[in-house]
């Protein structure tokens, strides 16, 4: 990385700090325990929900492909061998393995919503980061992925919609929600190989509605191959609608790597 490129991350990644931290002390002080989430030491007047150390080793700390995820030199759209191709965009403030993934994993199996307002911010400034350095533009609506309504009823929320929700209110962007649906209620992905993955998810969601913007952001908790993503953004490329894809963290799985059909 050249001295410019250092000077000019490590701004941006201070700045996206005291982002996240003023904001998670606005909105989750009197809401949540005075320790961090994470390490549970003792946070002091300026900190909320995470300390600054959690935080800066939680959040993306280099430049990041929007391809692939992996991590980058210099701050560019896509990594040399993403450059060639040019997949979708997958925006994320955070690896699921870099500290934060039991919080996010809590939203989908335990309802336990303490760290979403303050993910969503982190993805927001990391957006608004982007947008910036010219490496993205805003979308102008928001798409949850949708849940079947068997697994809505077990589950009783939808957490891609819960984030989407967070997302559209911190940005002042349209949610949408309808139009987009789940036909077949497909067993888990994890676990499953690439060919798999895309098999199970084959004709599992229909676009019903005519649409009404052109550039949409497509919102999940986590993008671990883009599978899902992927089988939902082909509907709306279809209708030339570009999709870029936002989660509150992206799950690099070994071994899975091979199938990114993003
Ligand atoms: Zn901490
Ligand atoms: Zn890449």
């Amino acid at each position: 990385m050249s001295g410019d490129s250092k000077w000019i991350w490590s701004q941006q990644g201070a700045k996206l700090l005291r982002l996240v931290s003023h904001w998670g002390h606005r909105c989750l002080v009197g809401s949540l325990p005075n320790r961090c989430l994470l390490c549970h030491q003792s946070l002091n007047s300026t900190e909320a929900g995470f300390c600054q150390v959690c935080l800066q080793t939680g959040l993306y700390h280099s430049p990041i492909c929007l391809g692939c995820g992996k991590s980058m030199q210099l701050e560019l759209e896509y990594c040399g061998q993403c450059q060639k191709h040019q997949p979708r965009k997958v925006i994320a403030p955070c690896s699921y393995h870099q500290g934060f993934g039991p919080w996010i994993a809590a939203i989908k199996y335990q309802g336990q919503l303490a760290a979403l307002p303050l993910l969503c911010q982190a993805l927001v400034a990391r957006v608004g980061q982007l947008e910036q350095q010219g490496l993205t533009t805003l979308p102008q609506a928001i798409v949850p992925v949708p849940l079947h309504p068997n697994r809505l009823r077990q589950r009783g929320f939808n957490q891609a919609w819960l984030i989407a929700h967070e997302l559209s209110k911190q940005l002042s962007l349209p949610l949408i929600s309808d139009g987009l649906v789940r036909l077949q209620d497909t067993r888990p992905q994890a676990g499953l190989n690439g060919a798999q993955r895309r098999r199970n998810l084959q004709d599992a969601f229909e676009l019903n509605a005519d649409f009404a913007y052109q550039r949409i952001a497509l919102v999940d908790d986590v993008v671990t191959t883009g599978t899902t993503v992927a089988e939902i953004a082909r509907l709306f490329e279809a209708r030339y609608v570009h999709v870029q894809i936002w989660c509150l963290a992206r799950a690099e799985a070994p071994g899975l790597l091979e199938a990114i059909d993003l």
